[in-house]
C-alpha cells in the first residue's frame, strides 16, 4: 500500500515545519491553517483513525494527547485555550488515512464546528 502524505514527512521524504519531536510522536505546523496556530500531532507507530484503533493503542492515543498539550505550551496558547481536533473517516472529515491530531487555537474558536 503506497505511503501517506504524513509517512513521508515521518520518513523526512516531504518537508515540514516542525514543532515538536519526541521517541513517540512528531508535530508539523499544517500546511493549510485555519487559525493562528493548527499544528498537527501524529505519532510514530501507524494507526489510522481512533476509529479504527484498539486498547491496545492506548499508550499511543495517550502519547498522541500528551504531545498536543506539549504544542499548545509550545506555541503559546495553553493558557488562552485551544482545540483538539481528531477526524475520523467520511463524515468526520478525514482527509489523510493516518492519525492526526489537530492543534487549532490562537482565536476564539466557534462551537458547534459546522
Ligand atoms: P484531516 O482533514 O483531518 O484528514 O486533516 C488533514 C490535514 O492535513 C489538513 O488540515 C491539511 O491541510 C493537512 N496537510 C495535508 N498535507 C500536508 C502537508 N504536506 N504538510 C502539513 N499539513 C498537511
Amino acid at each position: 500500500m503506497s505511503k501517506t502524505i504524513f509517512e513521508k514527512i515521518l520518513d523526512k521524504e516531504i518537508p515540514a515545519e516542525l514543532v515538536h519531536e519526541d521517541d513517540f510522536t512528531v508535530a508539523f505546523k499544517d500546511v493549510a491553517p485555519q487559525a493562528p496556530v493548527h499544528v498537527l500531532v501524529i505519532p510514530r507507530k501507524k494507526l489510522v483513525n481512533v476509529a479504527s484503533s484498539s486498547p491496545g493503542d492506548i499508550e499511543t492515543l495517550g502519547h498522541v494527547l500528551n504531545a498536543a498539550r506539549i504544542v499548545a505550551e509550545k506555541m503559546g496558547i495553553a493558557e488562552s485555550g485551544y482545540r483538539l481536533v481528531l477526524n475520523n473517516n467520511r463524515d468526520g472529515g478525514q482527509s489523510v488515512d493516518y492519525l492526526h491530531c489537530h492543534v487549532i487555537g490562537g482565536r476564539a474558536l466557534a462551537w458547534p464546528p459546522g
